[in-house]
């Protein structure tokens, strides 16, 4: 299939670019660049543009007779919502209007969304089914959030049929080594971990030691963004097959907390990692779990690196080998 990647030049979307290939599909890549790497594409045609440029995407897709959108060109940071949320809702929720209004303009069949555990806000219980309220505490959750409902009514007006993926904590890298994690700045905790590990950073602050939960830091669901990247090939299956629009969770159904995140990467790379503790920060849910129980039954998703360790280790690799990113 004929599948515009949007954002296919960051982490996540360079990692489902490598898969769109080798199962057959023949990605084209629009990417502004203003996050991405042009050096992680490996595969496919590449455009460099907005996702707002209505034009520009409607030329893209009519000229390469794109039949599937996956959507991964978002602003994604917690903190950095809560500063600026205007960005979040100009980017993510115009902007990806423009995206899928050049989508239905185009005759666009199917559409798979990169949404966000940051939907659900501070969980009532965990693991999180995908019914859980949505109670989205910052601008980001509630960008991905109104996004979701967009394409709720984009379907029962124009028939664009979509799978949203609501991710938990992306991390690791391809482990052919190939591709990995580059953001600048960094904000994330694994690569910000390994960093220090590495001797690039001095230290890494801890967000907050006096959450609710059993040593005062915050819990999150890391799962391999190689086991994310195969999700967004199973949903484009599956509407390809005929499947009815959905929304999944996307994680591994298990948490560690920040220092345990912390203390697996110090067995991992045999580094000391120094951490101080600092403030909370702004937006951050105390815990994130996810059920993904949904994805697991009706599209046979399964994880094939569930554990930190693994995901740590894939990380690493990529760190070393590339400590100045691409
Ligand atoms: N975190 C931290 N120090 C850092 C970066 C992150 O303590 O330098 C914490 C952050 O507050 C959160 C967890 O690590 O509790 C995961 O944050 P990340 O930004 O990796 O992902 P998010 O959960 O925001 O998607």
């Amino acid at each position: 299939m004929k599948v515009l990647v949007a954002g296919g030049a960051g982490y996540i979307g360079s990692h489902v670019v490598l898969d769109l290939v080798k199962e057959g599909h023949e990605p084209v890549i629009l990417d502004n660049l203003s996050k991405g790497h042009q050096e992680a594409v490996l595969h496919g045609t590449f455009v460099q543009g907005d996702i707002g440029r209505v034009d520009l995407v409607k030329e893209v897709l009519t000229k390469e007779k794109i039949e599937a959108i996956i959507h991964l060109a978002a602003d994604s940071l917690v903190g950095e919502s809560v500063a600026n949320p205007a960005k979040y809702f100009r980017n993510n929720i115009g902007n990806g209007q423009s995206l899928l209004d050049a989508a239905v303009a185009c005759g666009v069949k199917y559409f798979v969304f990169s949404s966000t555990a940051a939907v659900y806000g501070e969980p009532e219980k965990v693991p999180i089914p995908e019914e859980h309220p949505k109670n989205p505490t910052n601008p980001y959750g509630f960008s991905k959030l109104t996004f979701e409902g967009m394409l709720r009514f984009y379907e029962e007006a124009y028939g664009l049929r979509f799978i949203s993926l609501r991710y938990f904590n992306a991390a690791g890298a391809d482990p052919e080594g190939k591709i990995g994690e580059d953001h600048r700045p960094e904000t994330h905790l694994i690569p910000i971990v390994l960093q220090t590990a590495l001797g690039q950073r001095d230290h890494l602050q801890l967000f907050g030691t006096d959450y609710p939960t059993p040593d005062g830091t915050c819990v999150r669901d890391y799962i391999h963004v190689v086991d994310l990247s195969q999700a967004h090939l199973l949903a484009l299956n599956a509407l390809a097959a005929g499947k009815a629009s959905s929304i999944y969770n996307l994680g591994n159904g298990q948490g560690y907390s920040n220092q345990e995140v912390i203390e697996t990467a110090r067995r991992v790379t045999g580094e000391e990692i120094k951490v101080t503790a600092g403030p909370r920060r702004p937006g951050d849910p105390a815990v994130l779990v996810a059920s993904a129980e949904k994805i697991r039954a009706e599209l046979g998703w399964h994880p094939r690196y569930p554990a930190l360790e693994e995901i740590i280790e894939t990380a690493w690799w990529w760190h070393q080998h590339h400590p100045n990113g691409y």
